[in-house]
């Protein structure tokens, strides 16, 4: 995979090589699945490449295919899942104080091979309180050769401070079309799934990506619209049956349950798009538009933002589905 597009991230880059000039700390910032974590490992090989043929890493040296592996010395990857030493595995959603005592020591030991250790930090705005305090006493005096990368699909939830101290770049959604030449170049797929793959992919890289290599994610894909389809159109007493199941499934699939409200909240962005773009062509039948006006698909979005904000925060998830169950507005002829 490469970075493709987003001009101004590779171009700022690029001139920080050639003037050899790098700042210790960088947040890659944009929604999940947009690049982040490729446009770090590009710089990685922009840093390390042995031959030059391609300014960022031509991705057939012995550095470029170890970087591509993560099999590369001087890059660390850092996430809430990495095991701290001295520490039973924990199943935290949070990078915290040890996670960065061990990037403090490894920092310290310096680059093995190349001239800079990277220490890539993803979802770094899942820094709990102590670790975020800790990384900022490492930055007061940040050890020589460490450039360290925060990928953040959440500004919000970072200190000001670490924020502050930061050089960030923003990475953007690609246009449909970019999209749809990358998966001509890379696949041999008919017209119509490329056009499904655009639409489902929303401008976003790693999710064309991530479907382009398993097609089946499509036809789950419209089996969460048909969920959200079922839900929008129940009476009050099978939306709480409906709740009820969710909250079930969240106890041991948080993941499948955050992915499947992102989903319903791109339904409602692709109704409220297709308001303005008559052409476009759905991947199938949205019927919801029949069902709400476009000021009521709004507030569904905002519903549903409310919804994952506070399972998020860790509020009582049966109670956050019966409320939305509850917000959503209901229709007259909903089945019973
Ligand atoms: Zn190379």
């Amino acid at each position: 995979m490469r970075t493709i597009g987003n001009d101004n991230a590779i171009n700022y880059l690029k001139n920080a090589y050639r003037q050899n000039s790098f700042a210790h700390f960088y947040i890659f910032y944009g929604p999940e699945h947009v690049g982040k974590t490729t446009l770090a490992y590009d710089f990685v090989k922009l840093l390390n490449c042995t031959s030059k043929e391609n300014e960022f890493g031509c991705e057939s040296c012995e550095n470029c295919k170890k970087i591509n592996l993560n099999n590369y010395y001087d890059l660390i990857c850092v996430n809430s899942k990495t095991p701290i030493e001295g520490t039973s595995t924990n199943s935290s959603d949070q990078i915290r104080i040890g996670h960065i005592h061990q990037i403090n020591h490894s920092a310290n030991l310096g680059p093995f091979i190349g001239k800079y250790k990277i220490f890539l930090i993803e979802n770094a705005h899942n820094l709990n309180n102590e670790a975020s305090n800790a990384f900022l006493k490492l930055l007061e005096e940040p050890p020589k050769g460490s450039i360290f990368i925060f990928l953040v699909s959440d500004l919000s939830k970072l200190y000001p401070t670490i924020l502050s101290r930061a050089q960030k770049i923003v990475l953007s959604e690609l246009r449909n079309v970019q999209i749809e030449d990358w998966i001509k170049q890379k696949y041999d797929y008919d017209h119509e799934t490329i056009e499904k793959i655009v639409q489902f992919s929303q401008g976003l890289l790693g999710k064309a990506f991530l479907v382009s290599e398993n097609i089946s994610l499509l036809e789950e894909y419209k089996e969460s619209y048909n969920r959200f389809y079922e839900f929008c159109n129940s009476a009050m007493s099978n939306r709480l049956n409906i709740s009820q199941k969710l909250s079930t499934r969240f106890r041991t699939d948080r993941n499948g349950i955050y992915q499947e409200l992102n989903n319903w909240m791109n339904f409602c962005d692709l109704i409220i798009k297709k308001n303005f773009e008559k052409e476009l062509n759905f991947i199938f039948d949205f019927d919801l538009k029949k069902t709400y006006s476009i000021m009521e698909i709004n507030k569904i979005i905002i519903i549903l933002l409310r919804s994952i904000n506070n399972l998020q925060n860790n509020a009582n998830s049966r109670l956050v589905f019966d409320v939305m169950s509850l917000d959503i507005p209901e229709k007259q002829n909903s089945v019973r």
